[in-house]
């Protein structure tokens, strides 16, 4: 795609959980010094709210209106790394738990929080270069992004990548228990009917299976225009 009018660079990664999507994105982000926004931390903060307030999860109303009254915020340092605050609090850990994963993907289908976290995002993407990772950045957050890519990995391996990310923060998870927790909110992601997990037709379609993180990023970095290297 040709540069765009306010010749921002914005670069789309979706894909099913576990697809390596953050690890690349950061990367990409920090190789082209530009930001990086994990749109996943935002519906884990939203799925946090609901657990920490004990605000049921169909009780989509409760949640975005707590989400608009006291907004998380979310910060990225020059290396792409990512921290989420709420009301001064860090939260940025304990968004990646399995409690709050298993809650994540019910809440992240109700139309009135999409449409919150979305607007948010798609300002983001109107101010800055920008790298973004979800699962409907290239499909309807960032339709004209530059780059568009769809990252996707066996399951077997996404659940052994997940599950040894956890291990490492000292919670225990077999890669079996991983694989039907992952699989679980894949379905969910895609099933649902507003903006469902799907490749947008004009991404570039990446699988990660046995490759390493410097392969991937490499692959997304040539597909950036030269109009936009430096
Ligand atoms: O990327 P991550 O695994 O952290 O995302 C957590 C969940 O947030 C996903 O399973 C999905 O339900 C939701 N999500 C979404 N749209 C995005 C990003 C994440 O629905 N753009």
């Amino acid at each position: 795609m040709p540069p765009q009018p306010d010749g921002r660079l914005r670069i789309a990664i979706d894909g099913p959980a576990g697809a390596g999507k953050s690890t690349v994105a950061k990367e990409v982000a920090r190789r082209l010094g530009i930001s990086y926004l994990d749109t996943g931390a935002m519906y884990r903060a939203a799925a946090w709210l609901a657990l920490r307030f004990g605000i049921g999860l169909t009780d989509a109303d409760s949640i975005a209106n707590l989400l608009e009254q006291k907004p998380p915020r979310f910060t990225c340092d020059h290396d792409g790394n990512m921290e989420v605050y709420w009301s001064g609090e860090r939260i940025t850990e304990v968004l990646r738990t399995p409690e709050v994963s298993e809650a994540v993907s019910a809440l992240s289908a109700h139309p009135r929080i999409r449409q919150i976290l979305t607007s948010w995002q798609s300002e983001y993407g109107d101010e800055h270069d920008v790298v973004m990772d979800g699962r409907d950045i290239g499909t309807v957050v960032l339709p004209n992004a530059e780059v568009k890519v769809f990252l996707t990995a066996d399951l077997k391996e996404r659940a052994a990548r997940r599950a040894n990310e956890l291990t490492r923060k000292g919670l225990t998870t077999s890669t079996e228990e991983m694989a039907l927790a992952i699989e679980k909110r894949d379905a969910h992601d895609t099933g649902r009917t507003i903006a469902p997990l799907r490749q947008a037709p004009d991404a570039h379609r990446i699988d990660s299976t046995g490759r390493s993180v410097e392969e991937v990023v490499d692959s997304i970095l040539s597909l950036v225009p030269w109009e936009y290297s430096s």
